[in-house]
């Protein structure tokens, strides 16, 4: 029995003008079934697709190549991206692949001990309690890619490959797109009407293009390299986890990283301006630039799997947004490598808009609530950008500066936080303080609404049913969490809360009483969930004054999107987000 979307798409699919028309009326008298496509099935389109589904929205997802990438690209996961892989239900498939970021060791040309090592993560913070995952890992993007399309597929998602989105309109109801279908031997053209688009598309977006988003920045002709995955023969080998380079981008450049979950290959990039781009065509060249970068005469290594030129290219749209089209990922914004932000903000572009898409597809919440995708993530990949360009600069200038290796623990995103925009309230600190960047909240010393809701365990339920003993055990990707920390017996806030969320469809909340350890009470007014704070780390972690009741509202993205001291501030919250 095919959906009611599917049977819009089979009726559309006819692109006579007059047939049109009268397909619109008869589409107007079907019932609203949320549908909402997106185009590339790279991490950001897949993420956004997981984070639907879950939400109970079956995306489109459309992929022009017809087989899976080949290749490591953005393999550093960082701590947010982890969490938000709990949330999703992937992060054990995710870690059970992954593996520690190697240390950095710079050999001498032909010497076999290096000069120096280099920890990339000695900045890391230790893990405590209220952020219990302060390193991040390795996964090649292929391997990422294959793990999350068999999540999809598990969720009954699918990726429809062979598919190229062409060109699109929107109107102020639908985006009309035209898709083309490489067949086995023909190529067949598709037109399909849609609710929203999210252009995943990456770096060379045909969404960002046809939206006509500036994408305003600089290319740095000067540094082009070189990137592919070599089986390597010869004395490197897997033994040592080392991320190996010699020489500097001043001359010749060569990095050699093992990939850990597929024995004997090795990620490898070339730059500077002994790097000729003939070594892109010419195997014998590329063995020769090994073996004299590292000189080391024994080095051989089979075809690569894939070797691509790379130019650094730094660059961002004005707007993440346009009616009802979106763009997410590399699509919206390119930079250095350098800090491997680029797949980690292209994760946490997607997750930020996938629940409100959802919302609002599904008729829950209201459009404008789809204008915080902007406002929340322009200012965060501005700062990207940035951060990102100075390393780069501090990384592949000449000579060997251990310092320049060095990825400051702001690089973990945990810290990234939407502060002050329109979309969250915070009741208790008001505005955020000067000092705060929306990089890196911890330094500012408070928390607030827009920061990453922190974890805390040892929580012991009382009434309802608790699995494992963690706030993340209770957030969902699918569901507003609204924490009351209170201490008094019968607190009519309390009370009111419960109230106010019964008027709501059953699935959009949790509730959840969170009692000092020592409290006496049984709080018996409706709430979800009631736990004790055994350990009183949910009260520190979320800096809850004595005797006060507080109420925090914590996004499906895991973000804290209110901070308030009554239930009329929840009022206020809920009518800010469209609800
Ligand atoms: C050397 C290097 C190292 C990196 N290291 C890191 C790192 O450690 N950590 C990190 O976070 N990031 C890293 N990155 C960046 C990371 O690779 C990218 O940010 C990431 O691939 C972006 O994912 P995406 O899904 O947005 O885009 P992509 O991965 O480019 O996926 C886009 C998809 O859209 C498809 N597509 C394109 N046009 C169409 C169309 N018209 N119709 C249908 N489908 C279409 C494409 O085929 C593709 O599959 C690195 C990049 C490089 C080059």
């Amino acid at each position: 029995m095919p959906t009611v979307s599917q049977v819009w798409f089979i009726l559309l699919n006819d692109s006579r003008a007059h047939e049109m028309t009268i397909l619109l009326q008869l589409l107007q008298l079907l019932p609203d079934e949320p549908f909402s496509p997106h185009c590339g099935a790279g991490p950001t389109g897949l993420i956004l697709a997981i984070t639907l589904a879950l939400n109970g929205v079956h995306a489109r997802v459309i992929e022009r190549d017809t087989a899976r990438k080949i290749g490591q690209r953005g393999a550093g996961i960082h701590p947010r991206s982890l969490e938000m892989h709990h949330f999703l239900g992937t992060a054990s498939d995710i870690l059970s692949s992954s593996s520690q970021i190697p240390q950095m060791a710079a050999y001498p040309i032909g010497g076999n001990v290096p000069i120096k090592t280099m920890d990339m993560l000695s900045d890391a913070a230790e893990p405590s309690d209220a952020f219990p995952t302060t390193r991040a890992v390795m996964l090649g993007q292929e391997k990422q890619v294959e793990v999350l399309t068999a999540h999809l597929l598990k969720l009954g998602g699918v990726v429809e490959r062979g598919i190229e989105l062409v060109s699109f309109e929107q109107s102020s109801e639908h985006v009309f797109a035209v898709l083309k279908r490489s067949g086995d031997e023909e190529v067949t053209e598709e037109r399909a009407i849609f609710d929203y688009l999210v252009g995943t598309d990456g770096a060379h977006s045909q969404t960002r293009k046809q939206l006509g988003l500036s994408f305003l920045g600089e290319t740095r002709k000067a540094q082009q390299m070189i990137i592919g995955d070599v089986y390597l023969r010869g004395s490197l080998t897997h033994d040592q986890p080392l991320w190996r380079i010699w020489g500097d981008m001043s001359s010749s450049f060569l990095a050699l990283r093992p990939v850990v979950e597929t024995p004997g290959l090795f990620f490898l990039f070339i730059g500077g301006p002994e790097a000729s781009q003939s070594i892109l065509s010419d195997h014998e060249e590329l063995v020769c630039y090994l073996r004299r970068t590292s000189g080391r005469p024994d080095l051989d290594c089979d075809k690569p799997t894939w070797l691509s030129p790379y130019t650094p290219n730094v660059r961002m749209v004005d707007s993440f947004r346009k009616d009802r089209v979106f763009v997410a990922g590399d699509a919206a914004h390119v930079h250095s490598p350098a800090g491997g932000q680029g797949s980690n903000s292209g994760a946490q572009d997607a997750f930020n808009l996938g629940w409100k898409l959802a919302l609002v597809v599904k008729g829950l919440a209201r459009p404008p609530l789809l204008d915080s995708y902007n406002a929340e993530r322009l200012p965060v990949i501005a700062e990207m950008l940035q951060l990102t360009s100075a390393l780069h600069d501090k990384t592949f200038k000449a000579g060997l500066d251990d310092q320049a290796w060095k990825r400051g623990s702001h690089l973990d995103q945990l810290g990234v936080n939407y502060r002050g925009t329109p979309f969250v309230l915070d009741e208790i600190e008001g505005r955020p303080p000067s000092t705060s960047n929306c990089y890196d909240s911890r330094p500012s010393g408070v928390l607030m609404a827009g920061d990453r809701a922190p974890d805390a365990s040892s929580l012991i339920p009382s009434r309802g049913v608790l699995t494992g003993d963690r706030l993340f055990d209770i957030f969902n990707a699918t569901r507003h969490t609204i924490l009351v920390f209170t201490r008094q017996e019968s607190d009519p806030q309390a009370s009111l809360v419960v109230q106010l969320l019964k008027a709501y469809p059953s699935g959009l909340f949790k509730s959840v009483a969170v009692l000092p350890s020592d409290s006496t009470t049984s709080l018996d007014v409706g709430f979800d969930l009631v736990v004790k704070d055994g350990q009183g780390n949910g009260y520190a972690a979320y800096k809850i004054p004595s005797d006060s009741t507080v109420i925090v509202v914590v996004r499906p993205d895991g973000v804290i999107g209110a901070m308030l001291t009554n239930c009329d501030g929840l009022h206020r919250y809920l009518d800010i987000i469209s609800f």
